[in-house]
């Protein structure tokens, strides 16, 4: 049976310097011969892969723009299909007119990650490169980048087919000695059972250890600005967020609302929140700030706790001190510009991260960033180590895992080896899952379904 070839927009929708419209399928040659013409006069199924030609593309025989048509021959394409991308220029207009050229010439429009998902049913990537497909694409910042680029290059598939093998392997034997008694099989010994499961046992921990960093990396800290009013939030946000986001002025309260931001500070993705000053307050609508506020503080991931270093301690900072609980905490002491009035000891044997900065004029920044990578763990971050990526990834490692233990339960309650290689056929299936080798279609559509269209 003949599938379907799909064509979309491959390129960010808005004005640009080109704009690519690709097309994948059995007829993706055949039907970008009919919207172009190379100003050679060779048709496109008269080239060979990896060949581009220069020439006009036309709608209802009309030209529509110059383009290079560039020609991938299965299976050395993106799909492992027959693809052609055309490339025209980056216009509103005329990429959706190209794209309607194409389509009238029989192409089906492509879904959101139909093409990357036609790649993995091709076997051009299992569902972790697949998925960092979309990471890249998504990334934030220089260590999220890298971590996908590695992933999609195999690092984490690369680790996944070692403990794979090894669990294959060991079933294959587990299951010839016990079915083939009058073969000259070695024999499968408790203790050579239990060095195998011991050994994968942790490859997998080690692999979800780096699930927390990846997410840190990947979606990164969820931080509150805390503080009672004037001390500098907004002004610190402001700094942060590089443009002027929150109300600043000197009427103490001014930040009512949460005010929420992602920011880069060093290669850290903050996901900021301002919020309003912690203080007892008669005002109705403050109050409901304050209280926001409060609650944030024990559900975020880091609270950078601001003090006027201007002013003494007063019953505010002692309540803000008193209100940090589990989270990370960086207390900064700001207005570092201004005559320092702060009991600074004192915020020291409470917190044990001090930064003095000047919000105002970026003084202590530098250490501010450097203080916030230490603690996000990106400056001793590794992305060729083979991360989980997502949530998908972890509950796969957790089932083998689980099946895993189940197992080494198994031979060591001596229980029949029967009963060792269901809980390790069911390991496997868990780490095929994981890969995408053994996984269903609802799972595969939820991965792609996150894609944009032309990816
Ligand atoms: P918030 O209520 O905590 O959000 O405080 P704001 O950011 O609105 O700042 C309150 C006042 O302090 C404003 O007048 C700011 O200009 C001033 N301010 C903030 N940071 C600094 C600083 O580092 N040095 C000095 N001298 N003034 C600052």
């Amino acid at each position: 049976m003949k599938s379907t070839t799909i064509a979309a927009i491959s390129t960010a929708q808005g004005e640009g310097g080109i704009g690519v419209i690709r097309i994948s399928g059995e007829e993706a040659i055949v039907i970008a011969d009919r919207v172009f013409k190379a100003l050679s006069g060779k048709k496109l199924c008269e080239l060979g892969g990896y060949r581009a030609a220069f020439g006009h593309i036309y709608k209802n025989n009309e030209m529509l723009d110059e383009c290079v048509a560039t020609v991938f021959r299965n299976p050395k394409s993106y799909t492992g299909e027959d693809v052609v991308e055309l490339s025209c220029h980056g216009g509103m207009f005329i990429t959706r007119e190209a794209l309607r050229a194409v389509l009238d010439a029989g192409a089906s429009p492509a879904q959101a990650g139909e093409f990357t998902k036609r790649a993995f049913l091709n076997g051009k990537l299992d569902l972790t490169e697949a998925e960092a497909v979309i990471d890249i694409i998504k990334a934030k910042s220089k260590n999220a980048a890298r971590a996908a680029l590695y992933a999609k290059e195999g690092a984490l598939w690369k680790k996944i087919t070692d403990i794979k093998s090894t669990l294959v392997n060991t079933a294959a034997h587990l299951s010839a000695w016990a079915d083939y008694p009058e073969e000259d099989i070695a024999e499968v010994t408790e203790d050579s059972l239990k060095e195998v499961f011991n050994n994968a046992l942790t490859q997998l921990n080690r692999l979800l250890d780096t699930y927390d960093k990846g997410q840190i990396v990947k979606e990164g800290i969820d931080t509150v600005i805390a503080g009672k009013p004037n001390t500098g939030k907004s002004t610190l946000m402001n700094l942060l967020a590089g443009r002027n986001r929150s109300i600043v002025t000197d009427i103490p309260g001014t930040t009512r609302d949460i005010i929420e931001e992602t920011v880069l500070v060093g290669d850290v993705i903050l996901r900021l929140s301002d919020t309003a000053g912690i203080r007892e307050t008669g005002d109705t609508v403050e109050k409901i700030g304050v209280d926001l506020a409060k609650n944030r503080l024990s559900n975020c991931g880091l609270v950078l706790a601001v003090f006027d270093g201007a002013k003494p301690l007063d019953e505010n900072d002692i309540e803000l001190i008193n209100s940090l609980s589990d989270a990370e905490v960086i207390a900064i002491i700001n207005k570092s510009d201004l005559k320092s009035e702060l009991d600074e000891k004192y915020i020291k044997s409470k917190i044990s991260r001090v930064v003095k900065i000047s919000a105002k004029n970026g003084d202590g920044f530098d250490e501010l960033e450097k203080m916030i990578s230490q603690l996000a763990g990106t400056d001793s971050f590794n992305p060729g180590e083979g991360i989980l990526a997502n949530e998908r990834q972890r509950e796969a490692v957790l089932n083998a895992k689980t099946a895993l233990e189940n197992a080494l339960n198994a031979v060591n309650f001596g229980m029949t080896l029967d009963a060792v290689e269901v809980d390790l056929e069911n390991a496997i299936e868990s780490i095929l899952e994981l890969t995408g080798e053994r996984v269903s279609d609802v799972v595969v559509d939820n991965v792609f379904h996150n894609f944009c269209v032309g990816k």
